[in-house]
């Protein structure tokens, strides 16, 4: 049996690309769960990813067609939108209203009725290009966020066709879903799929009581019927490509990032706590800086010998609510240092850009303590690649109970994020724990991480599509 082509469908796609001036361009490959997930199906021969041209906004129509030309080489298909149409779909509808309420920031959301109207033409642009491209027996694979009405604008444009979509954001409470006015529309977007996937477990029980209450759609066991067709939502947790961080940790490249990290810094004497992340409201940067302060009020026996690395990642910098958590973080990190430092140290060290891949596995070789501790996490990364890079060795995971991750790593030190107490408790315990019970705890996790990885998790959804397609087929 030869393999169904695979059609991936993502708001970004896998490359990051640059005119050069002179009708020709240059490709990055794009970093990130996402792309090292569906990376190694998508360069499988005949494979196909479809997504925004976001760079490719003021090229005349020549240009779009050598860009075209360049992207088709590598099996990729760009979606072209309006100018504004995008920002209200990107930055309006997509991260202004569903980032925040999924996330359980209401305060936060705009529900805005020209944004709304923006996303479903997006979502409209995205099936024109889908269905253009689309032959029979493909597997069309939708992926996250932005794209939420796009499996239904799928099924009634290609009725018989394979459809997945998976979210890798949380899905909220019905309490919380229900104040999108848009509500029941996104619900039947998503129903549209023949199989919906989740990270967790907790978000699929939220979209099956949401179908409930907003559809009057009942289910058993994650089976719905809806438009008399069976649809199964289930949890797939995403991994990461586990060897590449458990291999690059052991290169001297990073060994070198990591010493001289500790040398030039001064942080030698120290213990390093390390903390990563896009800039962003729901990591809990503020309260983890707030914990911080009241350790270090606590443990004057500490000043000297910890310090709190803080690499912050530019994200979303046109949406406002991040423009003043930015203010906020700096305000913070000055607080803290000026109340704290003295003549040769300085608590947190801090940071506001991306790192290089190298770099970043040699700050994860050179922590003794990684805290993540968002407030809430669709699945969270880092937690995992800091353990792949201490495979078969200690270091300390603090990780909050808000984040997907936390379902399959419970030997870390867990924490509620929203509770001080608990986060300057954390603090002490990682920062006391013996090297043995370090490895002890490590070495199950990183036993699981090492056989869930990113592809593992590609294959098991698709392996539930086709069975998901025989129970359909069974009951026709
Ligand atoms: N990352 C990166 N460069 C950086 C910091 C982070 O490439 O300077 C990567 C990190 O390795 C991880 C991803 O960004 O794979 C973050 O994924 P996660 O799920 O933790 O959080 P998200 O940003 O998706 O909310």
């Amino acid at each position: 049996e030869t393999p169904r082509r695979l059609v991936i469908v993502s708001n970004r796609l896998p490359y990051r690309f640059e005119g050069d001036g002179a009708g020709g361009f240059s490709f990055e490959r794009s970093v990130g769960g996402l792309v090292t997930g569906l990376g190694p199906l998508h360069e499988e021969a005949g494979n196909l990813w479809i997504g925004w041209a976001d760079a490719a906004e003021g090229l005349a129509d020549e240009g779009r067609a050598a860009l075209d030309g360049a992207l088709a080489e590598r099996a990729c298909r760009a979606v072209f939108l309006d100018t504004k149409d995008a920002k209200r779909y990107y930055e309006g509808f997509s991260n202004s209203a569903v980032w925040p309420l999924f996330h359980g920031f209401p305060h936060l959301a705009r529900f805005d009725k020209g944004e709304w109207e923006a996303y479903r033409r997006v979502n409209e642009r995205f099936r024109d290009a889908v269905v253009a491209e689309a032959r029979s027996g493909d597997v069309l694979w939708v992926q996250d966020y932005h794209l939420m009405l796009l499996p239904s604008l799928l099924r009634e444009a290609l009725p018989d066709a394979r459809i997945g979509f998976f979210l890798h954001i949380p899905f909220p409470d019905y309490e919380t879903f229900r104040m999108l006015p848009w509500r029941g529309e996104i619900v039947r977007g998503l129903l549209g799929a023949d199989l919906i996937g989740f990270h967790a477990y907790d978000y699929v029980r939220h979209f099956l009581s949401s179908c409930r209450r907003i559809a009057g759609i009942e289910n058993a066991s994650g089976t719905l019927m809806a438009d008399g067709r069976l649809v199964q939502a289930d949890a797939f947790p995403l991994g990461i490509d586990y060897e590449r961080y458990r291999d690059a940790a052991r290169t001297p490249a990073v060994r070198r990032a990591a010493a001289e990290f500790a040398a030039e810094k001064g942080h030698e004497g120290c213990k390093v706590m390390l903390s990563v992340e896009r800039l962003d409201y729901s990591k809990g940067i503020p309260d983890r800086l707030n914990a911080y302060d009241a350790f270090l009020d606590r443990h004057p026996e500490w000043a000297g010998r910890v310090v709190l690395v803080l690499v912050t990642v530019p994200s979303r910098e046109n949406v406002g609510s991040y423009r003043a958590l930015k203010k906020r973080i700096d305000e913070l990190v000055g607080l803290i240092n000026g109340k704290h430092s003295t003549m040769d140290w300085t608590p947190v060290d801090y940071y506001y850009r991306s790192l290089p891949f190298n770099q970043l596995a040699g700050l994860y070789v050179a922590s003794d303590v990684m805290l993540v501790t968002p407030l809430r996490d669709g699945m969270n990364l880092v937690c995992k690649e800091y353990l792949a890079c201490h495979d078969g060795d200690g270091g300390v995971l603090v990780l909050s109970e808000m984040a997907g991750a936390s379902s399959e790593l419970h030997e870390a030190i867990t924490v509620n994020p929203f509770d001080l107490e608990g986060l300057v408790s954390a603090m002490e315990q990682a920062l006391a724990m013996p090297a043995d019970e370090q490895r002890r705890r490590n070495a199950p996790m990183q036993h699981r991480l090492a056989r869930y990885t990113s592809r593992k998790w590609a294959r098991e959804f698709l392996d539930a599509m086709d069975e998901t397609k025989r129970r359909q087929e069974g009951l026709g």
